[in-house]
């Protein structure tokens, strides 16, 4: 096997090492051990970061917009040719199996392709004027340089969704890749590098992420603050960057409805369940989680689930038959460990698994949950792991009031053939996406936000780039 790349930062164009000699390690979740170190910026090195983004902002910005599509096109494609090596790294470093970790890739060149498309029709629009010989008319413009944060769940696609809609837009970036997680953010930089992103308009610092934040949230040379993760760090970067009126794009996470009604094939939606909503070890802010099934099929549909989740294979992600890895973190490992005695204190079942696998790695064993109260941590907060609750409803009312009992709202999911009921989830969900009789929340041509907690802005679609320009009116008589 090769070795494992080295984690290095990117300042105005050069990759560096880093000058204050501290380093954090990253770790194989499958197996702890230690892959490689990555360098810890300091503050010059973030305050070198903002000197660079803002040389380079002055010259990506004046780029034509066909050409930095040609740029980003070009970037993805590099991107993609590198899949094995990309998928091995999300795999080391994050856990989940072989297979998802190229259609990861693969959807990460997606996402910058199209960005790099969109990146062509920054349309404006013409005024009616008043008066006569007067020319009214409004640009779009790129916000400036943009202060992206990725998490560890999606290494690639998240910092394509992000650096896709940034740089489409003429803005430069400094990204903070998760430390969990860096290399496939640091192989699609180089794409994009080698694909004529000219030095300074991408940046990548690592290290401490509440200096980092905090450092580029309060400059007031950044313009634009774009993060996933936890709606916690998520609402501290909005207040940190509110003195400046960053434009900020909040993606946090959610705790997935699924409606789940008579008149469906109640079996066959529980086995599709499963790759959807064990994917990468549930650790996706989409995940489907909380499964409200009505009465009718309830038995049939938690029979069906737990089979199922009792045949899928657990282990390290390169084997070729596993099906689900570990845990990204030992933090999610307690996460969840905590949750399920939560719900068990409570009165809770564990209908299947709620424990620990072996004691090498971070193996949670899939877990489903039934009888949950509406207090346990389980019912409030997402799990983000391979935890799922089912609970049996008696009617669309009752499914309807529990999907929106929670103040997040970002993906849900229903699935019923009733074009009645399928009116009504569509308009009452609280949820920035609804998949009926799918598992699809999003592509990258759709726009993907979440509501309440779950978030501010929209990532992927037109408005995925639109989210980093701001709209200048002209009027020349
Ligand atoms: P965490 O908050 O410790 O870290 C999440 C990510 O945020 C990491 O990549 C980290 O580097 C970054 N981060 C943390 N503090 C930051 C700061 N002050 N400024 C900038 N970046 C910062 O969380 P965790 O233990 O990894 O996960 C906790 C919860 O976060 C999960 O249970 C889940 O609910 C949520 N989460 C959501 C997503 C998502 O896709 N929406 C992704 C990861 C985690």
């Amino acid at each position: 096997m090769t070795e494992h790349p080295t984690p290095r930062m990117l300042i105005g164009g050069t990759w560096t090492a880093g000058s204050g000699g501290a380093t954090l390690p990253v770790i194989n979740p499958a197996t702890g051990e230690t892959l490689t170190h990555l360098p810890v910026a300091t503050r010059a090195e973030i305050g070198a970061a903002l000197d660079a983004a803002e040389a380079g902002f002055r010259v990506w910005r004046a780029v034509p917009p066909i050409e930095r599509a040609r740029i980003l096109a070009k970037g993805a494609r590099r991107f993609r040719e590198r899949i094995d090596e990309v998928a091995m790294v999300i795999t080391l470093e994050l856990g989940k199996p072989l297979a998802e970790s190229r259609a990861e890739v693969t959807l990460a060149a997606e996402h910058v392709e199209w960005a790099a498309q969109e990146a062509r029709r920054g349309y404006g629009q013409v005024i009616p004027a008043r008066d006569p010989g007067v020319l009214q008319y409004s640009v779009l413009e790129p916000v400036g340089p943009v202060a992206a944060f990725a998490p560890w769940n999606a290494p690639a696609i998240t910092p394509a969704r992000k650096l896709g809609g940034a740089l489409a837009a003429g803005c430069s970036v400094i990204l903070k890749p998760a430390e969990e997680a860096p290399s496939a953010a640091l192989i699609l930089a180089e794409s994009l590098l080698a694909a004529g992103v000219p030095d300074g308009a991408l940046n990548i610092v690592f290290g401490d992420p509440p200096l980092i934040g905090r450092t580029l949230a309060e400059s007031p040379r950044i313009k634009g603050l774009t993060f996933t993760g936890s709606t916690a760090v998520g609402a501290e970067l909005n207040r940190l960057a509110a003195p400046s009126m960053v434009r900020t794009t909040l993606e946090l996470g959610g705790h997935a409805p699924v409606i789940i009604l008579g008149d469906v094939d109640v079996e066959r939606v529980a086995r599709t369940a499963i790759p959807a909503c064990l994917r990468n070890s549930g650790q996706v802010c989409t995940s489907p989680t909380r499964f409200l099934v009505h009465a009718s099929v309830y038995d049939q549909f938690l029979d069906t689930f737990v089979s199922a989740v009792e045949s899928l294979k657990v282990g390290d992600g390169r084997d070729p038959g596993t099906q689900m890895g570990p845990v990204a973190t030992d933090r999610r490992l307690t996460a969840l460990a905590e949750m399920t005695d939560d719900a068990r204190t409570r009165g809770a079942t564990v209908a299947t698994g709620g424990h620990r696998l072996g004691d090498t790695g971070t193996f949670w064993s899939p877990t489903v949950l039934t009888g949950v109260p509406a207090d346990a941590r389980a019912a409030t907060v997402e799990p983000f792991g391979p935890l799922k609750t089912v609970a049996r409803v008696d009617d669309l009312d009752e499914a309807l009031a529990e999907a929106n009992r929670l103040p997040f709202g970002l993906a849900s999911y229903a699935w019923t053939h009733d074009s009645r009921a399928i009116a009504r989830i569509t308009d009452e969900m609280e949820a920035g996406s609804v998949a009926v009789n799918s598992w699809k929340p999003s592509f990258p041509e759709t726009p993907f936000g979440g509501f309440h907690l779950s978030g501010l802005g929209t990532e992927g679609g037109v408005e995925g780039v639109r989210a980093f320009q701001r709209l200048k009116y002209i009027s020349r008589g």
